[in-house]
């Protein structure tokens, strides 16, 4: 007879930072409170509504009885407890196992102990609300190692350095911040609803209040007109804060989102991805005075071998992308093609004779279909898929 309870559940969100693939993911809040921001796809469409304290507490107990059930489906299994092939076997042919159930044994295989709270913000919970339930995840959960969250500089500066504490006592070590611009001509135009000066006081309250901190900059967010006030603000900003994580997620623009209105009517022109890659340079040559590590670990970015920490790598960094600069023409679009279309991630791997030659082929025969203007749209294409 299954061990498994039948419908029990707890609530998801829609998505995590990629430095989370391995977290446990459990919704505080829904959806995002702002919801305006131009460029983004997440939450359109969709209404921000904040979870009772007993509804998240509901969601903890049934994720901790989830836990219980996984290690007792392990031991009768003859498994000692351990999350190994035959558990998750019989958790794919269990009539009683859910999404629920097979999301925690992944996590309980993984082992990193990580939880992600999502959505978009959950700082913007009553901060005594927060910690309790915090608390409360960790007392019900063991084995927790690290606790994440979404927030935005905006809820982070109006909150006070105790109540960050308070936060951070509870067990919350880590907050990801969708920075995207230091460029207050930039937030504006994208309507990220921050200032420049909003994401220093909030970044540096975090760092204060001895959490960690990761900040998101968008790569293009400021199109043609605004890139290179783009690339030096965000430096500038980014060095008043000195935030321990720098991620790089270059804008990409599907259809739906706002600003591909503000293409079509050329008050947004976006850039190329060499121009993007100009950009990334303009700002890390800008960097000064940090020790932040920067990390390019989104599939959106051209260039993933983008990363290190300040100041010691800074020189390596500017030579991964110098490397891809200083290629010709022909190479760059060959190396496009592969990065986007998933066929290879570092510029080296150009070298590898089969890869390439299919890379070639697979050129030829676009260029056979159309003019030179269909390989860019079929680049393009290729790297939305990813959003
Ligand atoms: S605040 Fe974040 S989640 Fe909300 S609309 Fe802006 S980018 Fe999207």
């Amino acid at each position: 007879m299954s061990v498994l309870s039948k419908g029990l559940i707890f609530e998801q969100g829609p998505i995590r930072p990629p430095s989370e693939a391995t977290s446990l993911l459990l919704r505080f809040t829904r959806n995002c409170p702002w919801n305006r921001c131009t460029f983004c796809p997440v939450y359109k469409g969709t209404k921000f509504s904040r979870r009772s304290l007993a509804e998240i507490k509901r969601d903890i107990d049934n994720a901790a009885k989830i836990v219980e059930e996984i290690r007792t489906l392990s031991w009768s299994l003859g498994e000692g407890g351990e999350i190994t092939p035959a558990v998750v076997q019989q958790l794919m042919i269990d009539p009683r196992a859910n999404e629920c159930h097979r999301h925690i044994a992944a996590w309980m295989y993984w082992g990193t102990g990580h939880v992600f709270i999502q959505d978009a913000n959950s700082l913007i919970m009553k901060t005594d609300e927060l910690a309790e339930a915090i608390s409360y995840l960790k007392e019900k959960i063991p084995g927790i190692t690290r606790i994440t969250s979404y927030a935005r500089s905006s809820t982070l500066a109006r909150k006070t350095i105790e109540e960050l504490k308070m936060l951070k006592d509870a067990g919350l070590d880590r907050i990801h911040v969708g920075l995207e611009s230091g460029s207050d001509t930039v937030l504006k135009l994208v309507k990220k609803g921050v200032t420049a000066s909003q994401h220093i006081e909030g970044g540096r309250k975090v760092i204060e209040a001895g959490m960690t901190l990761s900040e998101y900059i968008m790569p293009g967010l400021g199109g043609r007109n605004y890139s290179r006030e783009h690339a030096l603000e965000t430096a500038r900003v980014l060095n008043e804060i000195n935030p321990h994580f720098i991620r790089l997620r270059s804008l990409r623009i599907p259809d739906f989102v706002p600003l591909a209105e503000d293409v079509k009517t050329d008050k947004f022109v976006p850039l190329h991805d060499d121009e993007v890659v100009r950009e990334i340079r303009l700002m890390i040559e800008n960097l000064e005075g940090i020790t932040s590590t920067l990390t390019s670990d989104h599939i959106m970015n051209l260039l993933e071998d983008v990363e290190g920490t300040f100041p010691q790598d800074k020189p390596k960094m500017l030579k991964v992308i110098d490397d891809y600069l200083n290629l010709p023409d022909h190479e760059r679009l060959l190396f496009r093609l592969g990065r986007r279309g998933g066929a290879l991630r570092r510029v080296s791997q150009l070298n590898d004779l089969s890869l390439r030659t299919k890379l070639e082929r697979a050129l030829e025969d676009l260029k056979k279909e159309g003019e030179y203007e269909s390989v860019e749209d079929v680049i393009n294409d290729l790297g939305n898929r990813y959003i």
